[in-house]
């Protein structure tokens, strides 16, 4: 579904992204690790096309998307992004939140629009706060929200940016443990999250980032028990 070929970013004379190469299936789970810096937002920032870049090639759905040709919006629609902070519209329903992008940027019928969202809240488990304010949310109800919200245009690929790391710990399972069913539903994802019991159950492959470069893939207990990377051992040494 995915693949990035030699991607490399640059800001100013401070490279960030070198040489990285990264392939989805259809599916998939793929979580991304890495100390803070590493360039793990960098490459969701990449794949989504909110940065441009420097060399490479990224095919998403057997298209070139770094082509300039490409319709950057059309490629968007087609992915889900959450962030850490939900950024869900505070003056809002709940509701009118999940609706919001169906109605204004996908032209879907309003009435239509408010079905899948319901839809969509009934399936986070949120149906019944339909009609509440965000801020009437927990963080972990809310971050459900931003997720049924990247859902609701059913995108073939959802990016997630430590989607928990804003969360008080007793929260944060809720989250993941939706992230997992979806999982379980088909969904491609890829995302970034330091929560490795998460990556050790969910994911088909975990990549470790050092300094901007991809220096450990594969499944799960490959990367997290067998590696023999010093820098890999440092940073999941410093999880615990
Ligand atoms: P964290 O775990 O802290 O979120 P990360 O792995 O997501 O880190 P990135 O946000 O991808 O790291 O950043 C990688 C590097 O790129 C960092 O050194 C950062 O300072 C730099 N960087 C990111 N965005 C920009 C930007 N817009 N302009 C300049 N430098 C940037
Ligand atoms: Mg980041």
């Amino acid at each position: 579904l995915l693949e990035l070929d030699g991607v490399r970013k640059t800001f100013g004379a401070h490279t960030v992204l070198r040489h990285v190469d990264l392939a989805v299936d259809e599916g998939e789970c793929v979580v991304l690790i890495g100390a803070s810096g590493s360039g793990k937002s960098t490459i969701l920032r990449c794949i989504n096309l909110l940065e441009e870049v420097d060399d490479g090639v990224v095919t998403f759905a057997g298209r070139d998307i770094t082509d300039p040709r490409v319709d950057v919006d059309k490629v968007r629609a087609q992915m889900g992004v959450v962030f850490q902070a939900y950024n869900l519209f505070p003056h809002m329903s709940v509701l009118d939140n999940v609706t919001l992008a169906p109605v204004r940027v996908h032209k879907h019928d309003r009435a239509e629009a408010r079905d899948a969202a319901m839809g969509m809240l009934e399936r986070v488990g949120l149906a019944h706060k339909a009609k509440a304010r965000p801020d009437d949310l927990s963080g972990g109800q809310q971050q459900r929200v931003a997720i049924a919200r990247a859902l609701v245009n059913s995108p073939r690929l959802m990016l997630l940016d430590e989607v928990t790391s804003a969360l008080d710990p007793e929260l944060v399972g809720e989250v993941l443990d939706l992230l997992g069913e979806l999982k379980q539903e088909g969904v491609t994802m890829i995302l970034n999250t330091h929560e490795m019991g998460f990556a050790r159950s969910v994911a088909d492959q975990v990549c470790f980032l050092d300094g901007g470069q991809i220096v450990e893939r594969g499944a799960p207990e490959q990367v997290l028990d067998h590696s023999e990377n010093p820098r890999l051992q440092q940073f999941l040494s410093r999880l615990l």
